[in-house]
């Protein structure tokens, strides 16, 4: 076998790395996972993800998961509404059936992501995953890498793999593609206890996810389990607007501020997001990585997951690629017919790059049109009945998914 005798590093216990930790554990390989949260109890925050049957679930049913999630998925959170920036439901699935049957391409069971990590980290052998490992750098050791820890720790393994997300650190050891500006910034929060705190927002939430439109900006809202929800707001920024906005946001009076003075064509009633001392903030600027990227395959290190093909999130895909990323991973790792373990990480990567364009460029569309003047309508156009709305629609998603990359590959143009 490629791996016997070999020691896996996987750089990251999200998702992506954890499904991977899972896929290689039950094929007898030696994996740890170096991860920098503190310790598995620390909460994670962000709002709930649906997972989707060929890529999320598909990984989740080949690590023998599948049951488990059943049981912790969030019946019907997946159901929306469609609104307007004065909370108008345009659209509404509370009032239809949606797809429920598991295998079916159009079920996206959501689950929140401390019960998806919790599933994960439980199929794990103990001691599997290494917490409180924020690692700084690598250094070659032999034929393969010697891990440095913030905390003065240190480790080694023959190939490493980085998961460790957006910023991260693995990346500049694979390749020198840099995520490139997206052209919109995004503030996420948190609103604990929603029922109480946000209560009219919560009402219209009925447990399900708001994506809500107007003025070039959008705002996304996504139940959780716990009582509280996640949101997103987004708007077209420039580059450096955070760091340049003087907007501390730590601070809540600040940033209610700002959204009512940015977003004051919106109602009222969006200020509840901003209004509970107890929510917290966070300001993500958007990047993407060129989606025609490519680099050579090393024998001893690769990426998966944002690491290796961060997006904005507007295509709801991001997890899915980061645990399909893993699965793939997994089968060339531990295919007997390949040559040797750089044979199989370049297949790897041609397949995740390849899929990457595709993903990245309809994720690159949906920005734009969500930010923009027909965000509204082509939202509806897409959960539309009438099929001559819905076709135009998937006509723009598939000149933007199969002429772009064919246009800016003649005109030599980069992303
Ligand atoms: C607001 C928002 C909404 C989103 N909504 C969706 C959605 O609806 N659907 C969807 O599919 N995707 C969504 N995404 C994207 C999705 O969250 C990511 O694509 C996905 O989590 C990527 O998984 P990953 O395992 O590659 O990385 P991550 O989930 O980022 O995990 C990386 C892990 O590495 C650890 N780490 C980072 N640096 C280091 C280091 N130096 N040392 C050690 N450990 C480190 C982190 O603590 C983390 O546990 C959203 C993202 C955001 C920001």
């Amino acid at each position: 076998m490629l791996l016997t005798d070999k020691k896996i590093a996987i750089i990251g216990g999200g998702p992506g790395g954890l499904t991977l930790a899972r896929l290689l554990q039950i094929k007898g390989i030696d994996v740890k996972v170096y991860e920098r949260d503190i310790n598995k109890d620390v909460r994670i925050q962000g709002g709930a993800l649906d997972l989707h049957t060929d890529s999320g679930l598909a990984a989740l049913k080949a690590a023998g998961l599948l049951q488990a999630f059943e049981a912790k998925y969030r019946h019907g959170a997946e159901k929306t509404r469609v609104v307007d920036n004065q909370a108008k439901v345009y659209y509404d699935q509370h009032t239809e059936d949606t797809v429920t049957t598991f295998g079916d391409q159009n079920h996206r069971p959501e689950i929140d992501r401390g019960p998806l990590r919790e599933i994960l980290l439980d199929s794990l052998k103990p001691d599997t995953v290494v917490w409180n490992s924020h690692i700084l750098t690598l250094e070659p050791d032999g034929a393969g890498w010697k891990i440095i820890f913030q905390n003065g720790n240190s480790a080694v393994a023959d190939i490493v793999i980085g998961a460790d997300g957006a910023n991260s650190k693995i990346r500049p050891f694979v390749t020198d593609n840099k995520p490139v500006w997206a052209g919109v910034t995004m503030i996420e929060g948190t609103v604990p206890n929603s029922e109480k705190t946000a209560p009219n927002i919560h009402k219209l939430l009925k447990d399900g996810k708001i994506f809500a439109y107007g003025n070039d900006k959008t705002l996304i809202v996504s139940s959780k389990g716990d009582g509280d929800f996640g949101f997103a707001v987004s708007l077209k920024t420039d580059e450096f607007w955070v760091r340049n906005s003087g907007i501390d946001f730590k601070d809540n009076k600040q940033v209610l501020a700002w959204f009512k003075k940015e977003f004051h064509e919106w109602g009222g009633v969006w200020q509840e997001l901003f209004s509970n001392e107890k929510s917290l903030f966070i300001p993500r600027p958007q990047y993407c990585m060129p989606l025609h990227q490519s680099w050579k395959a090393h024998s001893n290190i690769t990426l998966l997951g944002d690491a290796a093909h961060w997006m904005p999130p507007f295509a709801g895909e991001g997890v899915n690629m980061a645990m399909l990323d893993a699965l793939q991973l997994s089968i060339f790792l531990t295919n007997e017919t390949l040559l040797n373990v750089q044979t199989a990480i370049d297949t790897y990567q041609k397949q995740m790059l390849n899929r990457f364009t595709k993903v990245g460029n309809m994720t690159m569309f949906n920005t734009k049109w969500m930010h923009g003047p027909r965000a509204l309508q082509n939202m509806l156009d897409m959960f539309s009945n009438n099929l001559f709305k819905q076709l135009t629609f998937i006509v723009k998603m598939w000149l933007s998914t199969s002429f772009i990359p064919f246009i800016k590959k003649v005109s030599g143009t980069s992303t």
